[in-house]
């Protein structure tokens, strides 16, 4: 049965809580052991495939189909491990199950409470399917002694309680600032924090503090004589110039070695962290640099293309060259023109999308890669754009566009409702629940031999994950073709174009899948790590 860890943060949000325990599952991973990672989250939605990017940054969709928190991205980046529907819940989930079982007359009258209905859902959750693993991650959303939190924080106590010292470990991440005028780094603040989590029942094992200075060894000692831990589990988490750095920093400092010491294991393997030098030696002494321009919607929020940046940044790692990222919003294009931007780019790349404000920016970016030669790569609504822009400009299709905007008078991007997976039709309910109406997940596609993308790929069947409600409409497949933008993957019936192709340009091609979300730092995806060789040929043109 799996050991379980559970992390907390503390004091303020966005410390890096889903980075510290992905890279902790990366460590315990490197001695040789199977993990699993699970995000619990606070909020009430059900889950964040409805939330606007600016309030959530990205969603992260799942091989079946979950839209999840952008932490399981880092996750899975980090340990290789898929995750899955099970590895991400939300209080909304959880109050929608518990209602639904009520509803069903399953609690036979009594009254329904938090604790202790409430609860073992969530304890439900967390154990099911956990016995293949040796440690099991779970990662709490938000910090302690938020309101939503609470029925969390109670549930894994009580597992703390029900599994034993030996086999339940808490870690809590917290902030220790360094105060400008005082010329200090301040303890007080983790006090409370761990106070708070102490009043709620739960004394943690190890601290994780982050702090934008080294924490000198009295610090240490103090945060560990006020929170009740040895002055060894006080581990100081500096900020890194890459994230792929952090299991390596982290290991430096004890923090596998003191969580399998709670579990009382002394005589594990050493880790094997030769993938973590490499990477990080390949972020830090990259032979050349290519610039990239990000040409899309969301642009002041980062985490809104968090597995993007990700995914280019590993495809530079492939090519041994440092990618610059120029993050562009595409309205700009709206008032001036794109050429002053795009001048002096390697690359373009018209990332997801949703909605009408911008897409006209997105077309001229598209029509600037495509007539000037420039390497282009179009992901998802990126793939509309460029359709939209072909239809128009090469196929001369006057007013071509997508239906989710308005009524074009080509509807070359539409809705499709019905398609077949597996010998079986999946219907997309028209007007169903938000949240319900998507193409999400793995889908399988058959690429043409021959084709640009099946060389980059070394194959002629993929699968990718998918998260969109349009589709390039097949009635324009041939006309398209005829302009030179080719079909060159499909769905295996044939009735969904997957991956689109200008074979006569030095690359310009446009999917209709995600393929930022299933690239990782030591196997970075074949479309990225060709898209920035791409870019590097590109670059000793100019
Ligand atoms: N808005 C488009 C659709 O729903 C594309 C979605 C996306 O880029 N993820 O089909």
């Amino acid at each position: 049965m799996a050991r379980l860890i559970f992390i907390t943060g503390g004091v303020v949000s966005s410390l890096g809580k889903g980075l510290a325990s992905a890279a902790l599952g990366a460590l315990l991973q490197a001695r040789g052991y199977r993990v699993r990672l699970r995000k619990l989250d606070p909020y009430l939605n059900v889950d964040p495939g409805t939330m606007s990017p600016f309030q959530h940054g990205e969603v992260y969709v799942t091989d079946d189909g979950a839209e999840t928190d952008l932490d399981l991205g880092h996750y899975e980046r980090f340990t290789g491990v898929p995750s899955s529907k099970s590895d991400n819940i939300t209080s909304g989930r959880i109050y929608q199950q518990v209602i639904e079982k009520e509803r069903r007359g399953e609690y036979l009258g009594r009254t329904v409470q938090v604790i202790p209905h409430v609860t073992d859902m969530i304890k439900e959750f967390v154990m099911s399917g956990a016995d293949d693993v040796d440690f099991l991650l779970c990662e709490i959303g938000g910090t302690v002694g938020d309101i939503e939190g609470l029925p969390f924080f109670e549930a894994i106590r009580q597992l703390g309680n029900e599994l034993g010292r030996d086999r339940t470990c808490f870690i809590h991440l917290t902030l220790v600032p360094y105060i400008e005028t005082a010329g200090e780094l301040k303890t007080k603040p983790t006090q409370h924090s761990v106070k708070e989590l102490r009043g709620i029942g739960i004394q943690p094992d190890v601290l994780l503090c982050r702090s934008h200075h080294p924490i000198p060894d009295e610090e240490r000692r103090k945060i560990a004589l006020f929170c009740n831990v040895s002055p060894a589990c006080v581990i100081p988490g500096i900020d890194l110039s890459t994230i792929y750095e952090a299991p390596i920093r982290y290991h430096e400092q004890g923090l596998d070695t003191q969580v399998l010491k709670v579990f009382g294991i002394t005589d594990a393997p050493s880790p094997d962290l030769s993938r973590w030098n490499w990477v990080v030696d390949r972020v830090k002494n990259p032979e050349g640099e290519v610039k990239i321009a990000v040409v899309g919607k969301y642009m002041q929020v980062k985490d809104s293309y968090k597995s993007l940046s990700e995914a280019l940044t590993h495809g530079g790692l492939a090519n041994n060259v440092r990618v610059d990222m120029e993050w562009i919003d595409s309205e700009i294009f709206e008032r001036d023109d794109a050429a002053a931007f795009l001048e002096n780019v390697d690359g373009i790349l018209v990332p997801g999308g949703f909605g009408e404000r911008g897409t006209q920016g997105k077309i001229e970016a598209v029509r600037f890669a495509r007539e000037r030669g420039v390497p282009f790569f179009g992901i998802c609504y990126g793939l509309h754009m460029a359709v939209i822009e072909a239809a128009r400009d090469l196929a001369g299709l006057e007013g071509a566009g997508t239906t989710e905007i308005g009524r074009p008078r080509h509807s070359v991007i539409g809705l499709m409702t019905e398609w077949t997976k597996d010998n079986r039709t999946e219907t997309r309910a028209e007007g169903g629940d938000l949240g319900g109406t998507m193409r999400l997940g793995a889908y399988p596609a058959i690429l043409s031999p021959g084709s640009r993308v099946a060389e980059v790929y070394g194959s002629t069947e993929i699968s990718e994950r998918h998260r969109h409600r349009y589709e390039v409409n097949v009635g324009y497949v041939r006309q398209l073709g005829e302009h030179g933008f080719a079909v060159s993957g499909w769905s295996p019936d044939r009735r969904l174009p997957e991956i689109m192709e200008i074979p006569d340009h030095p690359w310009f091609i446009g999917v209709q899948f995600h393929p930022e979300l299933k690239s990782r730092p030591f196997d970075p995806h074949p479309l990225f790590a060709s898209f920035v060789a791409a870019a590097v040929r590109q670059s000793r043109l100019v």
